[in-house]
C-alpha cells in the first residue's frame, strides 16, 4: 500500500502487516487488505457527478499539498472543502482564489483558544466559508463559553463542520483532557435552533450513536451529517441497517429537505476524511451503502455534491 500519512493520523505497527493508517475515528482509511465492494452500476454517472468533499484536512506535511489535491480534484470531478489550521489560513485562502472550483476555505479553529473569536473574524476577512473540523475540545459544544463563535457563524451564514462521536486518543500513555461525550451528536440540536443560519454538518454520524444523529437531522432542515470515519467499514457487512435509521422516507415525518427530497438519506453529506489517495475508496464506500439502501439516484446526487454545492454557491 502507498497510503500517506496526514499530521492527523498515526502509525500503528501491525505485527508482520503493513502499516495501518487510523484517524480520529479509527480506520477513516478502509486498510489495503479490507477489499470494498464494486458498484459498478454507479461507474457510468462518475464522471457526469459533481462530487464535494466535506472533509478533507490540509496537510501540513505535504509541501505540494494544494497542487496534490487540485490534481485530485480534477480526476474526480470534485470540490474540496479544506479544513486548515489557522497557522496555515493563507496558503489555503490564496488557493481558493486561485481554485475557485476546487478548494473551499474552511477554519480549523480550537474553540477553547483564548482569541478564538479574533481568530474567526480574521478567516470572515480571508473570505473563508465556515469552520470545522470542530473537535477536541474542553467542554460540551453546547457550552455557554463557545456561543460567540457560534453567533459569529450564524451572522455570516457559515457552515460549521464539528466531530462527532468516538474519537481517537492520540497518546496511550499519557493523560488527555478528551472526551467523546462532549461531542456527541445531539449537541447539534440545540446550536441548529439557536442559530438557523449555520448549516451544522456532523462528522461521522455520531458514531455509534447513528439514531441520536438521523433523528437531530430529521428535525432541523440546517442539520447533516458526513458518514466519514470507521462506520462504513464496520457496517460494510449490514449496511442495509441504515434503513431503519434513516427510516422515514416518504413517510411525512421528515422536515424541510433539498429539493423538496422525500427521501430520509438526504441528510446525508459526502465527507471523506481521509488521505488524498482514499478519498475515491470512501466514494465507494458511499456508493455501496447507496446500493444496499436503494438510495434513489437524485437522493444520491444531493448526498455527493448537490446539496452542499448550493449551500456553498457553488457550480453543479
Ligand atoms: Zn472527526
Amino acid at each position: 500500500m502507498h497510503h500517506r500519512f496526514s499530521r492527523r493520523e498515526f502509525l500503528v505497527a501491525g505485527g508482520m502487516a503493513a502499516a495501518v493508517s487510523i484517524s480520529r475515528d479509527a480506520l477513516a482509511t478502509p486498510p489495503a487488505n479490507v477489499v470494498l465492494p464494486e458498484v459498478s452500476s454507479q461507474a457510468s454517472d462518475k464522471a457526469a457527478q459533481h462530487i464535494v468533499d466535506m472533509h478533507v484536512h490540509f496537510d501540513e506535511k505535504n509541501p505540494n499539498f494544494v497542487g496534490d489535491l487540485v490534481k485530485v480534484c480534477e480526476r474526480l470531478n470534485m470540490t474540496a472543502c479544506v479544513l486548515t489550521p489557522f497557522s496555515n489560513r493563507k496558503v489555503i485562502a490564496d488557493a481558493a482564489k486561485q481554485y475557485p472550483a476546487r478548494i473551499v476555505p474552511f477554519g480549523f479553529v480550537d474553540l477553547d483558544a483564548p482569541d478564538v473569536v479574533k481568530q474567526v473574524e480574521e478567516l470572515h476577512t480571508l473570505n473563508y466559508r465556515g469552520l470545522g473540523e470542530l473537535e477536541f475540545v474542553k467542554k460540551p459544544f453546547t457550552d455557554p463559553s463557545y456561543m460567540p463563535v457560534y453567533e459569529l457563524a450564524n451572522r455570516y451564514g457559515w457552515v460549521v463542520l464539528f466531530h462527532t462521536g468516538i474519537v481517537l486518543r492520540k497518546k496511550f500513555d499519557e493523560p488527555e483532557d478528551v472526551a467523546s461525550y462532549r461531542m456527541r451528536a445531539f449537541h447539534l440540536e440545540e446550536i441548529a435552533r439557536r442559530f438557523p443560519k449555520i448549516t451544522v454538518l456532523g462528522a461521522h454520524c455520531g458514531n455509534p450513536e447513528y439514531e441520536w444523529a438521523a433523528e437531530v437531522a430529521r428535525w432541523n432542515p440546517n442539520v447533516f451529517f458526513d458518514l466519514s470515519g470507521s462506520t462504513l467499514l464496520k457496517m460494510h457487512a449490514r449496511l442495509s441497517e441504515f434503513r431503519n435509521i434513516f427510516w422515514w422516507s416518504s413517510t411525512g415525518w421528515g422536515s424541510k429537505a433539498p429539493e423538496g427530497d422525500p427521501g430520509a438519506f438526504v441528510k446525508l453529506v459526502f465527507g471523506s476524511d481521509t488521505g488524498l489517495d482514499g478519498i475515491e475508496g470512501v466514494l465507494n464506500q458511499y456508493r455501496a451503502l447507496f446500493e444496499a439502501c436503494d438510495v434513489p439516484a437524485n437522493t444520491q446526487r444531493l448526498i455527493l455534491g448537490g446539496t452542499l454545492a448550493k449551500i456553498l454557491g457553488l457550480p453543479e
